[in-house]
């Protein structure tokens, strides 16, 4: 997990008065052309432990944010990216510091005494606010990052949602651990990554704590709440499974127009109990599964209408619900994001080609070995179904620019070159 080389960083903050012989200012962006202001210089995260309260009949979130790095430069200054919400105070290493804060996205902090380069260093933000919810650029009813729904929230990031629930290092090319500590209003579920090791019900509020050992880009992070039925059983390999689904979903017919079809809850649930035989799919295709816990989520909410790949525990739209072969295929897309963007991240956002394409070519070989058809012919339909003429063509998909990020052409374009290589290297 590395950060951009200190020379190149050096120096660049506005304002930067406190540069000196002996110390910088961390830079205020990653140096990514999409993001400018996303992850910052100086400094390379280790873990986040966040602590949160969240009560959904108010949406207010209440957050202490403690944040293990590493300088990489001798620092008087650095920037974690947040914004949105109420910052009450800041301590590095134990010691009050002052902050500010700049351009909606940016919160400086200057301790007390400069940070060396190489050593380890801790910094404790609390704060609290209304985490704010992005709309999609590309679509402008779909929501994402912090999305409350109606009895909790969906948390699904990608790409620049975090800032808005926990200060961080918001960029891909800085993996960190996390710890998660959520409290949700007793009676409630409160899902993130990795493995639960504790729960504890103190008087109106539960407190779930989840430990994610593995490193993890910090918007594949989630603390999805609301009411969910969690289910904890382990796969035929032994991977440790956590499965949260909303019990509303199995009383809301897939087929509106027909009340008789399955609920998206029967036909979620039968789609996540392959997830087994899905991983051991891909094992065999990509290598061993890269995460010690697996599982997924499915929210009953209306407007949540994408799927994400949270680490080790995807959360899905209960709109890919409608049939299992439709079920299967996503959770196979998100299973593959688990190699493909999870473990392997992208250096920078223009490559997401690379996550979409390997994932939606994954799909591509489930339907080859499952039906309706070999990966050849999933190519043709494309290939032969968008006429010449269509803008699906021109996108470039190794640099889409942030409005088309998540464009079909990332996607389908994405699995026919995957499948052009394969065709050329085997
Ligand atoms: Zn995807």
């Amino acid at each position: 997990s590395g950060l951009a080389p200190a020379g190149a960083s050096a120096g660049r903050a506005a304002g930067d008065t406190a540069s000196n012989g002996r110390c910088h200012a961390g830079a205020p962006g990653v140096g990514d052309p999409y993001y400018p202001l996303y992850g910052n210089g100086g400094y390379d995260v280790q873990h986040y432990l966040l602590k949160i309260r969240y009560n959904p009949a108010t949406d207010r979130l209440v957050g202490v944010a403690t944040i293990t790095a590493r300088a990489t430069q001798s620092l008087c200054r650095f920037n974690l990216d947040f914004q949105g919400m109420t910052v009450r105070s800041v301590k590095v290493n134990g010691k009050p510091a002052r902050w500010s804060r700049s351009q909606d996205h940016e919160l400086t902090v200057v301790p007390q005494r400069h940070l060396k380069k190489g050593h380890r260093f801790t910094t404790v933000v609390r704060y609290d606010g209304v985490p704010r919810t992005y709309i999609d650029p590309s679509a402008p009813d779909l929501p994402y990052g912090w999305i409350h729904t109606d009895d909790g929230a969906d948390v699904v990031s990608e790409p620049e949602g975090s800032a808005n629930w926990f200060p961080l290092n918001d960029h891909p090319t800085d993996k960190a651990t996390f710890t998660f500590v959520v409290s949700v209003p007793a009676g409630l579920e409160a899902i993130s990554n990795g493995r639960l090791v504790g729960r504890r019900t103190h008087g109106r509020w539960t407190t779930w704590v989840w430990n994610s050992p593995e490193l993890m880009a910090p918007y594949l992070a989630t603390a999805t709440s609301g009411q969910f039925r969690l289910r904890t059983y382990r796969t035929a390999d032994g991977l440790r499974m956590y499965d949260a689904l909303d019990p509303d979903l199995f009383t809301e017919p897939s087929n509106p127009d027909d009340p008789a079809s399955p609920t998206f809850g029967e036909i979620a649930q039968g789609s996540l109990a392959r997830q087994g035989e899905i991983l051991d799919f891909l094992e065999r295709r990509f290598s061993r599964y890269p995460f010690s816990t697996g599982g997924g989520i499915v929210d009953d909410y209306d407007n949540l209408l994408f799927a994400l790949e949270t680490q080790t525990r995807p959360v899905y739209s209960k709109y890919f619900f409608t049939s299992p072969a439709n079920g299967d295929s996503v959770i196979v897309h998100e299973l593959a994001h688990q190699w493909f963007g999870d473990s392997v991240a992208l250096a920078e956002w223009k490559h997401i080609w690379l996550n979409e394409g390997f994932a939606q070519y994954a799909e591509w070989m489930w339907s080859e070995d499952q039906g309706p058809g070999t990966a050849q012919e999933q190519f043709d339909a494309v290939y032969n179904g968008i006429p010449a003429t269509d803008p699906f063509w021109s996108v470039v998909i190794g640099d889409p620019g942030p409005e088309l990020l998540f464009d079909n052409a990332v996607y389908l374009r994405g699995a026919m070159a995957v499948h052009a290589l394969r065709l050329a290297v085997g």
